[in-house]
């Protein structure tokens, strides 16, 4: 069996720092997850330090590569007045409080930023959708509660397409480990500024656009810089590899959500000349690559119509995983994906969803 190349964003960090845009630096932190090897952390200088975006895992593995890159671009850690998370992902966010710790940076996230351990919800998100939860609680408490009241999904709930319960018991041990060990390990970084959609801010000397892109994750930011015409495009597009696009969300449509945020990026493509990944090299064609991303979903979902016709009779989302990802994808993740293209068919009136006693079933209308 030949092996499959090797993709950009499963190579190695290299130790290198280079400019990849006009006052940017890209340094590679080591990480070692599924089909990804590196995280970039970009630079931004400026006269009071320099902001960095995405500054890697947790632990101080991490941080002394970061403490030696950016000694390599002159640049000591404790200059850092900024560190930018482009989403609540670990690769992403982790190094954060520890840099913090270090310099006293600011934590900049969009203001939906959580995670999947937060005992509370952060401030200023969704207050309406919590007021609005607690009054439908309420009045189905007070009409004779015979149905349990409706209750908001919480993250380590067990997935409603049924299944092994893994995700259950891990999501239960995280969240129990999450309160005692994780805020030490993790210094869980705690926002000092929110952005909202269209909000900017100056980093490395000039302005930058904050651009919401729902979708991979709730919070997931982008930062634009019309000057020098540069995408900070997190995991949002990556290079060769599509993110993961998890069912098991708030968004009743995380598909839908992740194809708006793409239109919303390719609508910038003819004022971007580089777009900056959070894995892999630098690349330029932002609308072509947004583009190509939604027709790899395009043909998932037509796949998935295919495939409930010719079934012709209900099937549970594990089963139809199986017709969408390869036998060494299947699993949590790929079940998730599966679950949220499902979902997206069934809001478009194309499937019907039945549920039952051990998870859902879909069939085609
Ligand atoms: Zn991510
Ligand atoms: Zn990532």
């Amino acid at each position: 069996m030949t092996e499959r190349p090797r993709r950009q964003e499963q190579e190695r960090a290299g130790s290198e720092v280079t400019e990849v845009a006009p006052g940017v630096l890209r340094c590679q932190l080591p990480i070692d997850m599924p089909g990804l090897g590196h995280t970039n952390c970009y630079v931004l200088e400026d006269e009071r330090g320099a902001a960095i975006i995405d500054p890697g895992l947790p632990g101080k593995a991490t941080l002394t590569v970061l403490r030696q890159r950016l000694a390599a671009a002159g640049i000591p850690l404790r200059r850092v007045h900024t560190v930018v998370i482009t989403h609540s992902h670990p690769d992403h966010f982790g190094g954060a409080g520890w840099v913090r710790r270090e310099s006293g940076a600011e934590i900049v996230t969009h203001r939906r930023f959580s995670l999947l351990w937060d005992r509370f919800d952060p401030p200023d998100v969704d207050v309406e959708d919590l007021e609005q939860q607690q009054q439908l609680d309420d009045r189905a408490t007070a009409n004779g509660g015979s149905q349990r009241p409706a209750r908001r999904r919480r993250p380590w709930d067990p997935p409603p397409w049924g299944g092994s319960g893994y995700p259950f018991s891990l999501r239960r041990r995280m969240q129990m480990r999450a309160s005692r060990h994780f805020p030490r390990f993790f210094r869980t970084p705690t926002p000092t500024i929110r952005l909202d959609d269209a909000d900017t801010m100056s980093l490395g000397r000039r302005e930058w656009i904050a651009v919401h892109t729902p979708g991979h994750t709730d919070d997931h930011l982008c930062l634009f810089d019309p000057t020098e015409r540069v995408m900070l495009s997190g995991d949002h597009v990556l290079p060769t590899i599509t993110p993961h696009i998890g069912g098991f969300v708030r968004s009743p449509d995380p598909l839908d959500q992740f194809f708006d945020s793409l239109d919303k990026v390719a609508a910038l493509g003819a004022d971007v000349s580089v777009v900056l990944p959070a894995h892999g090299h630098p690349f330029e064609d932002l609308a072509g690559r947004a583009k190509a991303i939604q027709v790899h979903h395009l043909g998932r979902l037509d796949l998935l119509r295919r495939t409930t016709a010719e079934l012709g009779r209900p099937a549970r989302v594990q089963e139809l995983s199986g017709h969408l990802f390869s036998a060494r994808a299947q699993g949590h993740m790929a079940d998730s994906e599966t679950f949220a293209h499902l979902e997206h068919l069934r809001l478009a009136g194309e499937l019907e969803r039945l549920e039952r006693d051990d998870g859902y079933e879909y069939v085609a209308r």
